[in-house]
């Protein structure tokens, strides 16, 4: 059995409350470990060890702070076969995925911010003959970060490399569901020297824990990554408080399919964009949108496709699919299955549990699954099912499909096919959406600005505006 602890001032430690919360293998279906169920004391002893921490962090030296977290990043590296191990047993993706996505991304979300933090530059004003101003960045203070279960470690460390780069202290709390990666994390922050306080992480439930973080009066910027009813309630905590908040939440994206696309490109990415990670990325294009006259052909293409994908087993090297993270979590998606069905859609594959063979008998697998025959504006096509589900409609014209990809409450991403340049241009401006991509999926520059429009989020993360996030400015007025 694996016992995960708190980090607390450096060091592993105990929740106060002794008790523990079951850790389960998704693919296994059983409990194989323990995490704190930490309580608002824990968070109590994490935010003042952060505020003892944060002179001496956020005044030491850029080029100091900054090798601390490369050291951090090397150590990811040596352990990156372990650490996926971990990733794939805690959160049901298949080991190949992490190996290959989630720990080298942990890895380079640190080198990136350990090394932009050393180009960031102020800005000053010059009012000719009367005055100069200088604007300085400031880190905030302490800061509080939430990340979800899908993408454990590269989410985590996704928030918490520019908050330590920009010199704040950090209060972090994972997912309940996959903590195992943030706790090895732990272990290589104290391996690397890592000064005792500036990064703490407590484990535990987000309405016990998640919810003492955002409460807290000392901590004052939260970055959250979650739903967006999650993120409704963080705000409602911590608007009166007036404190910064970056809100990352759900999306159900358009994946939009000119009939002049590149036809191949646009269905092997489709199926990597429908159900990479089980259909658990907040990027997924869970609403793909055809052109009438490439409709019949683009559906048939995929659902063979589909078919094939091999779902089962994480640790086999060639599963497409692994387990949905909790039984609960396989239960939400099935249900959305069966109101599909409800609402006139047709499953044209998947549509069900699976059971796998072997060890892996009891476990949260799912189909692909593919709908069709459903209305743009029915609950299957507007809520996020965060799963191995996708929708696939018909439209006629460029005004039309811009209407649906539109017509949702959410607006993260889009996808556009098309080889018509122009098109492509005009269709991207007129989506609501924070990130589009054209005739590619999840191409990811870290510089860029990432985050959602509407129910998807507030503020952007990603480069400069993750670091700047975390940053007070200050402006001072000097009279010539
Ligand atoms: P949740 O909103 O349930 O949880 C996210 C995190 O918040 C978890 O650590 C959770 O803890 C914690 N939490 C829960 N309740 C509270 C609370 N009241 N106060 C503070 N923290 C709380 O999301 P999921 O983990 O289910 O993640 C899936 C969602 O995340 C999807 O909607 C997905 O679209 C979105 N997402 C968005 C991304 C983006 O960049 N826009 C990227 C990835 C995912 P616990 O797990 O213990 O409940």
């Amino acid at each position: 059995m694996e016992k995960i602890l708190n980090y607390i001032n450096g060091q592993l430690v105990e929740p106060t409350s002794g008790k523990y919360l079951e850790n389960v293998n998704p693919a296994i279906g059983s409990v194989y470990g323990s995490l704190p169920d930490s309580d608002s004391g824990d968070v109590q002893k994490a935010v003042q060890s952060a505020q003892a921490a944060y002179p001496l962090w956020s005044t030491m030296p850029l080029s100091k702070r900054a090798s601390v977290l490369l050291a951090i990043a090397d150590l990811i590296d040596r352990d990156a076969d372990l650490l996926a191990l971990a990733e794939s047993v805690d959160q049901g993706k298949p080991l190949k995925l992490a190996r290959t996505v989630d720990i080298p991304r942990a890895s380079a979300n640190m080198r990136f911010y350990a090394t932009a933090s050393m180009h960031m530059s102020s800005e000053s004003h010059v009012m000719e003959g009367e005055a100069i101003n200088y604007t300085t960045r400031t880190p905030i203070g302490v800061a509080g970060c939430i990340s979800p279960w899908n993408l454990p470690l590269y989410l985590f460390t996704w928030k918490i490399a520019p908050a330590l780069a920009a010199g704040c202290t950090v209060v972090a709390k994972p997912s309940e569901l996959t903590p195992m990666t943030a706790f090895l994390f732990s272990k290589l922050c104290i391996e690397a020297g890592l000064p005792a306080g500036v990064l703490n992480i407590v484990h535990g439930l987000g309405n016990k824990v998640g919810q003492a973080i955002v409460a807290h009066p000392n901590v004052s910027a939260i970055s959250f990554t979650g739903g967006t009813v999650t993120g409704k309630t963080i705000a409602a905590t911590a608007a009166p408080m007036f404190k910064k908040l970056s809100l990352e939440l759900g999306g159900k994206n358009p994946n939009i399919i000119f009939a002049d696309c590149d036809f191949e490109q646009a269905v092997t990415t489709s199926i990597n964009s429908s159900f990479s990670n089980q259909g658990e990325i907040c990027l997924c294009g869970s609403r793909i949108l055809v052109e009438r006259s490439l409709y019949e052909k683009f559906v048939n293409e995929f659902v063979n496709r589909t078919k094939e994908l091999i779902v089962g087993d994480p640790l086999e090297e060639n599963t497409r699919l692994g387990a949905l993270v909790s039984e609960l979590h396989m239960n939400k998606v099935l249900s959305y299955i069966e109101l599909a069905k409800q609402e006139g859609g047709q499953i044209l594959c998947g549509g069900k549990r699976i059971t796998v063979s072997g060890r892996c008998a009891k476990g949260y697998f799912v189909a692909p699954t593919v709908i069709v025959g459903l209305d743009q504006y029915c609950r299957t096509n507007q809520e996020e099912i965060f799963g191995p589900v996708v929708t696939i409609m018909p439209f006629d014209s460029e005004d039309e499909v811009i209407g649906y990809a539109n017509s949702n409450a959410y607006g993260l991403s889009a996808t556009i096919w098309t080889e018509n340049l122009k098109r492509a241009h005009r269709v991207a401006h007129q989506i609501k959406s924070g990130i589009i991509w054209i005739n590619c999926w999840l191409l990811r520059d870290l510089r860029t600005p990432f985050g959602g429009m509407k129910q998807s989020g507030v503020g952007r993360e990603g480069g400069w505006e993750a670091l700047t996030f975390f940053t007070e400015s200050k402006n001072v007025c000097v009279k010539l």
